[in-house]
């Protein structure tokens, strides 16, 4: 065999055309608390087989209509994520990010001395740095940063 097909994310044939539509018209609000629960999920596993970032009990994840002027937070309890994200790929970078915040906060992972009002941003850099990269990683596994293609480095 000339070449070979990319590997199969368990359970990616059956999401595969529900996330390419959603993708492209956003979630219908009937399904977002399924959303929600099947990133968490796929992430939280990801999480596990890939990045040893082990969660032994994810918090429950919520919709809600407003955050202030967030779009998802974890509060030590649980995540909380903005119904209006709209499209699926949005909804699951936010899952990732606060998972990685859940993750941190759980078994002394973030260790005491990066949360100093002596470090920058009161050590605010690392947390969300942390949470940003991983949303990043995720997002890359799944091949949903498509724009980042685009980008040509010179
Ligand atoms: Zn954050």
């Amino acid at each position: 065999m000339i070449g070979s097909q990319p590997k199969k994310i368990k359970g990616e044939e059956d999401s595969t055309r529900e996330l390419v539509e959603n993708r492209t018209n956003g979630v219908p609000e009937s399904r977002i608390k399924n959303i929600l629960v099947y990133w968490k999920e796929k992430i939280t596993e990801l999480f596990k087989d890939k990045m040893d970032l082990v969660i032994d009990s994810p918090v429950p994840i919520y919709a809600v209509d407003t955050l202030g002027n967030s779009v998802g937070v974890y509060d030590g309890s649980s995540v909380k994520i903005i119904k209006s994200l709209g499209l699926e790929k949005d909804i699951a970078e936010v899952v990732a990010h606060e998972y990685a915040h859940n993750w941190q906060f759980i078994n002394n992972n973030m260790h005491g001395n990066l949360l100093s009002n002596d470090l920058p941003y009161g050590g605010k850099i690392f947390i969300e740095g942390f949470a940003l990269w991983v949303a990043f990683r995720v997002m890359d596994f799944y091949g949903l940063h498509e724009n980042m293609s685009n980008v040509v480095l010179r």
